[in-house]
């Protein structure tokens, strides 16, 4: 069974984004640490560790900023 939704202006607009940020979380593995750094523990954000960050678009803020995997960041969760 099917609904159809029917949206218009700027709640359209508002759906389409949040679409896009889903899409962005489940299909880029890959996090800028300003984003990450919530999903830590408090442990963890006393111990320095080292990643490997390269240029890419963050899964959460859509920017292109250095980023890496989201396993560095306890897989956001
Ligand atoms: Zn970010």
């Amino acid at each position: 069974m099917y609904k159809l939704l029917y949206l218009e202006g700027e709640e359209a607009e508002r759906f389409i984004a949040k679409a896009e940020e889903n899409e962005r979380k489940y299909l880029n593995d890959h996090v800028c640490y300003p984003c990450g750094l919530p999903y830590l523990t408090e442990q963890q954000t006393k111990m320095h560790h080292v990643h490997t960050y390269h240029l890419g678009e963050c899964a959460i803020c859509g920017h292109e900023v250095p980023v890496t995997h989201k396993r560095n960041f306890n897989y956001l969760r």
